[in-house]
């Protein structure tokens, strides 16, 4: 639906009302119908990054991220190259890196198309993985720069066994997350080649970030995944499931989340709580809430 500038007024003030103050986010436009069609939406850090949110397929985001000091700039899993292409030509931005979570053809799909657009591009990647075009192999503890920002890799297996996350750092002090299919806004990755123990891990070493920490997951399954939560705790995430179906209802994106909201209601965060063990009845074990929890997920409607 195109209906103008209204519209666009209307979105601007329900995200500046929805968003937490040290969020400031707005669409470019206001058209959106289809999920691959709705325009990228610029966030921007009060402390030196801005990452612009495109949508691609039926629920994914790729991210592109800015360091604002040098203006150089980084593609996390564009998957599908042509929109976000588009996106980075029509803003003039710098692209000097791509990085890659795991190897899902959701996520690498887009490598080759990228290098043979942005010659000489650097590709960042899990280096456990087998990934199209990767120029630089990464994994547990490497660290590298985008600009005069720093960035610090971690192996989270799981979901992948070889699948990493990127964590930011910019000078001015903001740390963003590119968690990939690990964690997302209230849920975390399917356990396609790992076990509750290791998401578990996981969700621990996430939980000792900044709790400001900005956090982009790579697909846009919040909805879904408070429902689900809802129905499980509808003391401690009902409400947010109310919060999010209307943000959604409104075509608003729900990235990026911090470190401390999902502290709040991200129960797959807070398998070590007796609260949380108590509602999957499995009093003083983590990893076995950590298991039902994912469990009850997989066959929640
Ligand atoms: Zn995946």
């Amino acid at each position: 639906m195109r209906t103008g500038a209204g519209r666009l007024l209307r979105l601007f003030a329900t995200t500046t009302t929805m968003a937490s103050s040290s969020v400031s986010a707005w669409r470019e436009t206001a058209s959106a119908t289809a999920w691959n069609t709705q325009p990228a939406v610029r966030f921007t850090s009060p402390k030196a990054a801005e990452v612009i949110v495109q949508p691609m397929f039926t629920d994914n985001f790729a991210y592109i991220v800015i360091d604002k000091e040098t203006g150089d700039a980084a593609v996390v899993d564009p998957g599908d190259p042509l929109p976000v292409i588009e996106t980075i030509k029509r803003m003039d931005i710098q692209l000097k890196q791509l990085w890659t979570t795991h190897k899902h053809g959701d996520h690498v799909g887009g490598n080759e198309a990228f290098v043979s657009a942005f010659p000489g591009l650097q590709v960042f990647g899990t280096k456990y993985e087998a990934v199209p075009c990767l120029t630089h192999g990464v994994g547990e503890g490497d660290e590298f720069k985008l600009g005069s920002s720093e960035v610090k890799v971690m192996h989270v297996p799981c979901h992948t066994t070889g699948h990493v996350a990127f964590v930011m750092s910019t000078t001015e002090g903001s740390t963003l997350l590119f968690a990939g299919d690990t964690l997302f806004v209230g849920g975390c990755g399917r356990f396609f080649e790992g076990t509750g123990a290791q998401m578990l891990t996981n969700m621990q070493r996430l939980k000792s970030l900044p709790l400001d920490t900005f956090v982009f997951p790579a697909h846009e399954y919040t909805e879904g995944n408070y429902k689900f939560l809802a129905s499980v705790d509808a003391d401690r995430c009902g409400a947010k499931y109310e919060q999010i179906k209307m943000m959604r209802s409104q075509g608003l994106f729900t990235v990026p989340s911090t470190i401390e909201q999902e502290l709040q209601t991200n129960l797959f965060m807070l398998t070590d709580t007796s609260e949380v063990q108590a509602l999957m009845q499995c009093d003083g074990n983590a990893e076995a809430t950590m298991n039902t929890l994912r469990e009850q997920k997989n066959n929640s409607r």
